[in-house]
């Protein structure tokens, strides 16, 4: 099969290539985009789901990086306030480790760089009167907290997918490149449907490289340049534990390596701590991306410094790990090297036809679109304005101070939601949760219930509306159902996707 020529071609699926694909087509650029797997089943998904500036980063001298990304918190929370909400952090002072004087200077700078309007304030927080003092030792007197915010990182993808889709984007899923040749004039991509093998020929006269971690097979593969190494990978683990506190606000916990970890209330039952960081050794087509015994035993020890009741490793319900594509500047430490990102375009490779995209953030993807789109601008020829710092994602069509009025209205209308699986629809879906839920009036239009509350009228509208395929797509991506699932729950829906799936065949 061969396919009209595109102005730009986009491999890869996960916030980068996503937040590059909607910025372009916003524009006015036509775009195709191929994503070998599911959205954000890469580090995209993977992430602590912060927007954040990052407070460690400033002990490296990333003012830059820090700063951008501080003042990005709150256009994000704007603009996606249903996946999107802001968190209170609270670091408790360690006698033993940074002193007070240097903390209370990282966060002066913290609050006061970025721009910051909504959210609150830096506070000082005495432990022995706070309620966030009670799950942790005595010996954790004094603290402070500061404000960040949370996201859905998995979500965050899809939904800028479907935007982008939704104003004339082409997005692939299970289509992976398998090479990239630039023919004087513009490039000939041949992609791979993972599913029938079937193969497409695509032309489009620029490619964005924004595959993550293997930015660099496409170098090699696609420009024959195997031996052009510019990534550090490295993993990140972060494990899921029953909710270890009741109260809403996180901890950012110090370790004794001078790295520092996150427990944050998760998913209402849960608890989430990470992450690590150590360079990552494995074949990353082959083998699954998972956290090691000693990851977690990590993660257990550091947060027991700190918890009264300790972590262990029966606590575990769930885990997961990703991997930072990371520019490799040379570091000699995984914690230390760049989060910053870096694009590069050269005139020797391809006339400037083709951006390669190393690291980044969540956090600043919009931010990093629009870098891109100005060198894609500087090539093609200019189209329409910046436009994304404005944009609601699909689903957030109101102000983040209207969420509990909606929530309230939701259930007005549709008496027959319980409060959880209510709340839950407006977290995931914001305003298309109407969309979700038109025509019925009833539980019994809900359809089948595969467990945790998940019904067959959500799982058809992930599977029309959103790409989703397997029960992998919607009970950890689009949804975190998964972690209520048993086996045989599991089963079912697998069942029932098979049945939809050879419907369609
Ligand atoms: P990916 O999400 O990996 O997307 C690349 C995609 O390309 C993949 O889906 C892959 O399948 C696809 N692909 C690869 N090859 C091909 C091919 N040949 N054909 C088609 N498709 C292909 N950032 C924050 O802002 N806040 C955080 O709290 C945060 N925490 C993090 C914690 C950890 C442990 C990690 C690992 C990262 C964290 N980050 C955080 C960073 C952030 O997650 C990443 O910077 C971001 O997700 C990278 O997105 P990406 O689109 O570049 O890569």
């Amino acid at each position: 099969m061969t396919a009209d020529l595109k102005d730009i071609f986009v491999i890869g699926g996960g916030i980068n290539g996503v937040g590059i694909a909607r910025d372009a087509i916003g524009r006015g650029y036509s775009v195709t985009l191929a994503e070998m797997n599911d959205l954000a089943s890469a580090t995209s998904s993977a992430s602590t789901k912060l927007i954040h500036g990052g407070l460690r980063y400033l002990e490296y001298y990333e003012f830059r990086l820090v700063r951008e990304a501080l003042k990005e918190r709150e256009v994000v929370w704007a603009n996606a306030p249903h996946i999107v909400w802001p968190l209170r952090f609270v670091l408790p002072h360690h006698k033993d480790l940074r002193p007070a004087w240097l903390i209370r200077l990282g966060l002066f700078l913290y609050d006061h760089i970025g721009g910051r309007k909504e959210l609150p304030a830096t506070a000082d927080i005495d432990m022995t009167k706070d309620e966030v003092g009670k799950p942790l030792k005595p010996l954790f007197t004094k603290g402070f907290e500061y404000s960040d915010c949370w996201v859905n990182d998995a979500r965050f993808v899809v939904l800028a997918a479907m935007d982008a889709r939704d104003r004339g984007a082409n997005i692939l899923v299970r289509e992976k490149v398998i090479s990239a040749t630039y023919e004087g004039t513009s490039w000939k991509v041949v992609t791979k449907n993972q599913i029938s093998g079937e193969e497409t020929v695509h032309h489009a006269r620029m490619v964005i490289n924004a595959s993550g971690p293997w930015v660099d097979h496409i170098i090699g593969d696609a420009l024959g340049k195997p031996d052009d190494k510019n990534v550090r990978l490295v993993q990140g683990s972060h494990m899921i534990v029953k909710k270890m506190f009741d109260h809403k606000r996180c901890y950012i916990f110090q370790n004794k390596d001078g790295r520092i970890i996150f427990s944050i209330p998760y998913e209402e039952d849960f608890t989430l701590i990470g992450t690590t960081d150590h360079d990552f050794k494995g074949d990353l087509d082959k083998d699954k991306v998972a956290a090691t015994e000693e990851e977690l035993l990590y993660l257990c020890n550091a947060a027991s410094e700190y918890f009264a009741k300790p972590v262990t490793r029966d606590d575990v319900v769930w885990s997961y790990s990703g991997v930072r594509p990371l520019y490799d500047d040379g570091a000699s430490a995984a914690q230390e090297a760049t989060r910053d990102y870096v694009l590069r375009q050269s005139k020797e490779e391809c006339d400037n036809s083709i951006i390669h995209i190393f690291g980044g953030k969540i956090t600043t993807a919009r931010m990093l679109a629009e870098s891109v789109l100005k060198k894609i601008e500087m090539k093609l020829g200019p189209k329409g304005k910046k436009w994304t710092k404005v944009a609601r994602l699909p689903g957030g069509d109101f102000n983040a101070s209207a969420f509990d009025d909606l929530l309230a209205r939701l259930k007005s209308e549709h008496g027959y939601l319980s409060d959880r699986l209510a709340y839950r629809l407006m977290r995931l879906y914001g305003t298309k949760a109407w969309d979700l839920l038109e025509g019925i009036t009833d539980t019994d239009g809900l359809g089948q219930c595969f467990g945790a509350d998940l019904y067959e009228a959500e799982v058809r509208y992930l599977i029309e509306n959103e790409w989703a395929m397997t029960a992998e797509d919607i009970l950890f991506r689009r949804t975190k159902c998964g972690l209520h699932f048993t086996s045989d729950q599991t089963a079912a829906l697998e069942a029932y996707l098979k049945a939809y799936w050879a419907g369609k065949a």
